[in-house]
Parts: C-alpha cells; structure tokens; sequence
C-alpha cells in the first residue's frame, strides 16, 4: 500500500515547533482526522514533543484567527493517543491529529472566565474558529480523501470522558472508521476532548469552505483549494 500521498505540509502552518526529527514515527495514508482540545490557553509543549499531535491550531483572539502549527507530516503518525499494547493501533492508524487550544471542560471555562483569561471553549467555539478548523478539514477531504463525516455523538465533557456517553468505538468499529472524529471517540483512552464541539456546524462549514473567500488565508492556499475543489468536482466555481 502505498503511503504519503499527497502535500505533507498545510499551508501557512508554521514549522517552528517540529518534532518529526525527534520522533520519526510511521508513514501512513491518512484516511481520518482526530480533534483534541488542549485544556490549556497557549501552544504546549507537549514534553518535547513526546505527547505532540500532527498539528496545533492557536486562537488569536484579537486577529480572530486560528494561528496553525505543525509538528509532524500530515501522514506521519503522531503521538496524542494511549496505545496499549495487544490491541488496536491509535496513533498509527492512518490518522492525522489536531489539537484546539482552550477547553472543552465547563468547570474549566467558569474558571478562567473568573479569572477574566481570554480563551475558547470550544463547545462554544465563535464562528471564526469553527470555520478555521472547518477550512483544514476541507484541505484535508480536498487533498488526502478523508470523508467529511464522522460519529453522531458527541457527549459533553465530563460525561464524553470514558465512555459514559457511549460515544467510543469498538477496536472494530475504530479500525473501520472513516472520517472525522475526537480523542472521545478512540478505543484504549480514557479522554474526553473535544467534548460537545458543534460538529455538525463545523461539517456544515467545512463543505462550504471551498467558496470561502475574503476569509484571511493568503491567495496561494485559496488558489489550491479552488483547484482542488475543481478536481473533485469536476466544476468551476462561479
Ligand atoms: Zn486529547
């Protein structure tokens, strides 16, 4: 099977904090993408990278944008799930990761909204952050294939924590998927995150993400979304 197909960089992402030299992990054709929010406001550092996704999206919140940075290709397998050993591949199983920062956790949000931190609660994320992860998505679906669609529940933390929602899939059901989903989803972790993210607005928006315009990115990603929104529907926009 062939593996790496396709551009291994999102465009704009910022590769000042990049890991891949480090942990060379396993090249993979990416068939799905895992969502994670950080709990916490600013980018981590995930231990050197030990614990580090493919990619971090940081709210600007005065700009009003997702500043993106990546420390793995997007087919190489990163490192923000458990795997235990004897059952399922998590991490290596075609699966490109992204973690959001802020919260998912309300006991979390009421507190830094007390303490008057600025961040995101992503479960009421504003509409410039949704569509910021929305338009990765359409680049994703757009370059690597991966469907946009993905599990219909999707708890609210605490309860996405475990598996009390019974959100999280089966080995079985984990090694068939594909598509987008979140650390909530995914056999052998215990973790809750994204939480109560709207999914279903951000699949709204990523659909219509390839008529974006005006929309902040800089012309050479919008002009290979267009191309590529061309290829896969064998149309020209209007
Ligand atoms: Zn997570």
């Amino acid at each position: 099977m062939s593996t790496k197909t396709g551009p291994q960089h999102y465009p704009g992402a910022s590769r000042t904090h990049w890991y891949q030299d480090e942990y060379g992990g396993d090249a993979m054709e990416v068939n799905a993408v895992v969502l994670h929010t950080t709990e916490g406001r600013t980018l981590p550092d995930y231990g050197g990278g030990a614990s580090a996704p493919n990619l971090t999206a940081v709210p600007d919140l005065a700009a009003k944008k997702l500043r993106w940075y990546q420390h793995f290709d997007i087919e190489t397998s990163s490192r923000a799930l458990v795997n235990e050993s004897g059952g399922v591949e998590t991490n290596a199983l075609n699966v490109c990761q992204l973690e959001l920062v802020g919260t998912c956790d309300p006991s979390t949000h009421a507190k830094w909204e007390e303490a008057g931190e600025s961040h995101i609660y992503w479960p009421e994320a504003p509409d410039w952050a949704l569509r910021g992860v929305a338009r990765f998505l359409a680049w994703m679906h757009a370059e690597h294939g991966v469907p946009l669609s993905g599990p219909k529940a999707w708890p609210a933390y605490p309860k996405s924590y475990g598996n009390e929602g019974g959100q999280r899939m089966s080995g079985a059901e984990w090694n068939d998927f594909k598509g987008v989903c979140g650390h909530t989803h995914v056999p052998e972790n215990d973790h809750g995150d994204p939480g109560a993210i709207d999914f279903a607005q951000l699949i709204k928006y990523a659909k219509e993400a390839p008529d974006a315009k005006d929309d902040g990115q800089d012309e050479d990603w919008t002009a290979r979304l267009t191309g590529a929104f061309r290829r896969w529907t064998g149309a020209d926009r209007s």
